[in-house]
């Protein structure tokens, strides 16, 4: 069942690649098991998912105990401070950076731990009030901060879209991201890259790639339906 969503999301990925001109190796999929059984993940892991991403520093920490040590640990959920310390040299990329105070503390918890942490500064790109991340002038600043901070190293935005029934509603919103990200590489900041931009989830991230995205994050398209009991986002 899984390795059927999972080849579906492969080649609807392949597809969107195609239409846009781009090439496959691009776009990386991020298997989004947020509230699932290790067992599912095991079974994702081994039709050859190895990046995994999780919204709850909790829940991420338990898999990344029980499951094979190649895999690549996404936080894509809104981090609290207090829980920094508990990620910063278990995972790949935290997705969701959104204040300089965020930032700082896993400026702290890098250098206690003599590592470097990979972040993507995440951006409201739709103004939702429900949503996490700043507007287009907030993010240009936010980076401008980020960049002097010697452990923690941006390399690109995020964005979680609108839920919208018709993905072509948040085309402008990918095409956005993209060109902010365009706007930021072009100021040369020491310590920034813009190379990532993680956009697009299981309702859009066909029009995601077709946009730029280099990171999709797709939970529902690949271990179906979640329950949301105990859910916190
Ligand atoms: C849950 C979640 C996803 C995946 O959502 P689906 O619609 O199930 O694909 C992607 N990104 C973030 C930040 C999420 O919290």
């Amino acid at each position: 069942m899984i390795y059927e969503q999972l080849a579906q999301t492969r080649q609807n990925m392949e597809s969107a690649c195609r239409r846009a001109g781009r090439s496959a190796e691009e776009v990386e999929l991020i298997a989004v098991s947020k509230t699932k059984p290790i067992p599912l993940l095991l079974e994702a892991y081994e039709a050859g998912v190895r990046d995994f991403g999780e919204n709850r520093v909790q829940e991420l920490l338990e898999k990344y105990e029980a499951l094979p040590k190649d895999i690549r640990w996404h936080m894509i959920g809104h981090l609290q401070r207090n829980k920094v310390k508990y990620l910063v040299d278990k995972v790949h990329l935290i997705h969701s950076v959104d204040s300089l105070r965020l930032a700082q503390e896993i400026q702290k918890e890098a250098e206690k731990k003599q590592t470097q942490v990979n972040i993507l500064v995440e951006v409201n790109v739709a103004g939702e009030e429900s949503k996490f991340g700043g507007s287009r002038e907030e993010t240009m600043r936010l980076v401008r901060e980020i960049a002097l901070l010697p452990s923690v190293h941006i390399q690109g935005l995020m964005t979680v879209a609108p839920y919208v029934e018709n993905p072509e509603a948040n085309r402008m919103f990918f095409a956005n991201l993209r060109q902010l990200a365009v706007d930021i590489k072009r100021e040369s900041i020491d310590n920034v890259n813009m190379h990532v931009l993680s956009m697009g989830m299981t309702g859009d991230y066909q029009v995601a790639v077709e946009e730029g995205a280099t990171y999709v994050r797709v939970g529902t398209g690949i271990f179906g339906n979640r329950s949301y009991e105990g859910e916190t986002i």
